[in-house]
């Protein structure tokens, strides 16, 4: 009445809505939403997943009654490209295992043993205003310092995974069976096969992914020979990406009743925990992974970027059926283009290759696949725009200060 205000047009709001911390990889703050739709657009045009629109996936409940549902009821494949373009910070990825790492690390009775993969070490470089250079040796100081025992470079267990898929697909070729294979390496390829395409199931790659095979060694082998139980080692993988905080916790993957990987860090949230840690990164000395699984080649830095699995597999295939001698051209694989498809000959067989990255694209190859359009024996799928370094947990992307 003061003021002279004789009708209020937009009350207020006087009740928070809660957070929705239902999902393993994306938490989402309806308080914050504007309604924007980008999020939505983004995994529509990009993933494919457009059955939907707003409803059921979820967002500002009281507005519209028919968005209730839980991220984890949705149709989510946990790739966090919603978290990349969201303007206000309503989708974020969920950090909740950064509170359990450090409770972990002050545990005297836990081994704390921490895995790097390739595309956060460039990124980590960038958040820290060092610009595009190459960190990992700094990056291996850091977590040192924030209290981990171990270091290991996830690109040990890249290698694993190339050796593995390309005996896998050379049996398949032999036997012509499960044409053509699919790497599986990508949790959020991997759920969306399982949500979209069960038929396919058969045809992805049965290796798991750089970082399962890592935890595995690491509870099955590497805790007997450091005497522990593995429910006493506690192992954090830091990745470009949301959808590995799922996939660590597959059921399937744990050793005597303990996750392979106990706690997946974004390469956002590994920034996080050095600046908790009151680190200066940029005055680091450098320092080198720790043995004895520190040798690895330069091709499992390659999973990193779309193409990267393929070329790995093709030149270790290659190998084989040329008996290392003789070179094949992989050139293909290379550049950000979404869909790269080529025939090459490596001596007298002839492989037809597709590499595609994005699931709206990956759904336009399975189309053509399936109506038989296209013959191909071997397909990488990447979920996220460009592979890993596009992934859900990588920082800034489009200018976007929120994350
Ligand atoms: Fe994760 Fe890489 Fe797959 Fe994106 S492309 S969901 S970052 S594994």
């Amino acid at each position: 009445n003061d003021y002279g205000i004789k009708r209020l047009r937009y009350p207020n709001r006087t009740t928070m809505a809660p957070l929705d911390t239902s999902s393993l990889s994306i938490v989402r703050d309806p308080n914050k939403c504007i309604l924007c739709g980008l999020c939505v657009r983004v995994c529509k045009e990009k993933q494919g997943i457009g059955v939907w629109d707003f409803k059921n996936r979820g967002s500002r409940t009281d507005i519209v009654a028919a968005m209730d549902q839980p991220l984890s009821e949705s149709a989510c494949i946990n790739c966090g490209q919603c978290i990349a373009v969201c303007p206000t910070g309503a989708l974020t990825s969920n950090s909740s295992s950064i509170q359990e790492i450090w409770a972990a690390i002050r545990d005297p009775k836990k081994t704390v043993v921490c895995q790097i993969a390739p595309a956060p070490r460039a990124a980590l470089g960038e958040e820290f205003g060092l610009g595009s250079v190459d960190v990992t040796k700094k990056v291996v100081t850091a977590l040192r310092k924030i209290g981990f025992d171990k270091v290991f470079d996830t690109v040990f267990t890249a290698d694993m995974t190339t050796i593995e898929e390309s005996n896998e697909f050379l049996s398949r070729l032999v036997k012509g069976e499960n044409l053509p294979l699919f790497t599986s390496c990508c949790p959020g390829w991997v759920k969306y096969a399982e949500e979209f395409h069960p038929e396919l199931l058969s045809n992805l790659s049965s290796c798991r992914s750089p970082q399962q095979m890592f935890g595995a060694v690491l509870k099955k082998k590497y805790a007997k020979e450091l005497g522990i139980a593995p429910q006493d080692m506690f192992v954090v993988s830091v990745m470009p990406c949301t959808a590995k905080k799922y996939e660590a916790k597959r059921p399937e993957f744990t050793t005597e009743g303990a996750y392979d990987v106990d706690a997946v860090l974004t390469t956002v949230e590994a920034a996080r925990m050095i600046k908790e840690a009151g680190i200066i990164f940029n005055t680091l000395e450098e320092s080198e992974f720790d043995q004895p699984m520190q040798q690895a080649t330069g091709s499992g830095v390659l999973f990193g970027t779309t193409g990267g699995v393929m070329e790995s597999v093709i030149r270790y295939v290659a190998g084989k059926l040329l008996n290392a001698e003789g070179r094949v051209d992989v050139e293909f694989t290379r550049g950000m283009e979404d869909t790269k498809i080529a025939s090459i000959n490596v001596g007298d067989n002839k492989l037809n290759l597709a590499v595609v990255n994005g699931l709206s694209a990956t759904e336009a190859l399975i189309q053509k696949i399936q109506s038989g359009e296209l013959d191909v024996q071997a397909v990488e799928v990447m979920a996220c725009p460009g592979g890993c370094v596009g992934g859900g947990g990588q920082p800034f992307q489009n200018d976007n200060e929120h994350r």
